[in-house]
C-alpha cells in the first residue's frame, strides 16, 4: 500500500499557548511519536538538493526537537567533499528522522528533516489507522489529486460528502458561469489541508 504524506492542518495541532500562537506538531511517520514542533510548516521550510530533506533554520524558525542521538556519519558528496551529519532519530521507533552538520545541537544553524519522515497527523489519527477514501490519490512529487462532484447554487460553500469514489462539494455560484469554477478552487485551496483528515470522519 502506498505510503500517505497528505498533509493535514488543523486547529488541533497548535499548542495551546494564546490565539496568537501558530505552532506546528510532527509526529513520527512510523510510530507517532512526537518529534518536532516548529512555527512553520515543513512544506514551506527549502529543501536540500542533495537528499531533498527540509531545511529548518534555527536562527528564523523555532525548533522544539524529542529525539535521541544516532551518532555520527560520513558521507561523501562530490569530488572530495565529505558531509558530517549528526543524526537524531525517533525516540518511540529509532526511526531516523533528522540531522545537523555541527555537533552542538545548540550552535548548529540547521535543522535538516528528513523527507517523508514526519507527518503533521497526530497520534490519534495515525495515518496508519486512517483509510483515505480511493477519490483521494497521491501523485508524483506529493500532489494530492482529488475527485470532485461539485453541487452549485447552494447556500455556502462546503464539503457535504465524501466517499469512495467522490468528494461532493456545494458551491455558491453558478456552476455554468465559470465562477462557480474559481470559487471552487479558491475554497479547494483552503479546504485541502483539512480534507484528509474530514475525509475520516465523514467517510
Ligand atoms: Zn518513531
Amino acid at each position: 500500500m502506498p505510503k500517505r504524506t497528505t498533509h493535514t492542518y488543523s486547529s488541533e495541532d497548535a499548542l495551546p499557548e494564546g490565539p496568537e500562537s501558530d505552532l506546528f506538531v510532527y509526529y513520527c511517520k512510523h510510530c507517532a511519536s512526537h518529534v518536532l514542533i516548529t512555527d512553520t510548516q515543513l512544506q514551506k521550510m527549502p529543501k536540500r538538493k542533495t537528499d531533498r530533506a527540509h531545511v529548518l533554520d534555527k536562527a528564523k524558525h523555532l525548533s522544539r526537537l524529542n529525539v535521541k542521538e544516532a551518532g555520527k556519519v560520513m558521507l561523501k558528496r562530490g569530488e572530495g567533499k565529505l558531509e558530517k551529519q549528526f543524526r537524531m532519530s525517533c525516540v518511540g521507533c529509532d526511526l531516523f528522522v533528522c540531522y545537523r552538520s555541527e555537533e552542538d545541537l545548540e550552535v548548529a544553524p540547521f535543522i535538516y528533516v528528513i523527507d517523508g519522515a514526519l507527518s503533521s497527523v497526530a497520534a490519534e489519527t495515525n495515518p496508519h489507522d486512517a483509510p483515505v477514501p480511493p477519490c483521494i490519490t497521491q501523485l508524483e512529487g506529493g500532489l494530492v489529486q482529488v475527485a470532485i462532484e461539485v453541487e452549485d447554487r447552494a447556500q455556502r460553500s462546503a464539503i457535504t460528502r465524501v466517499n469512495a469514489d467522490d468528494v461532493r462539494v456545494t458551491v455558491a455560484a453558478l456552476a455554468a458561469r465559470g465562477e462557480a469554477n474559481s470559487e471552487l478552487l479558491e475554497f479547494m485551496g483552503k479546504m485541502s489541508m483539512l480534507m484528509a483528515c474530514e475525509s475520516r470522519f465523514l467517510a
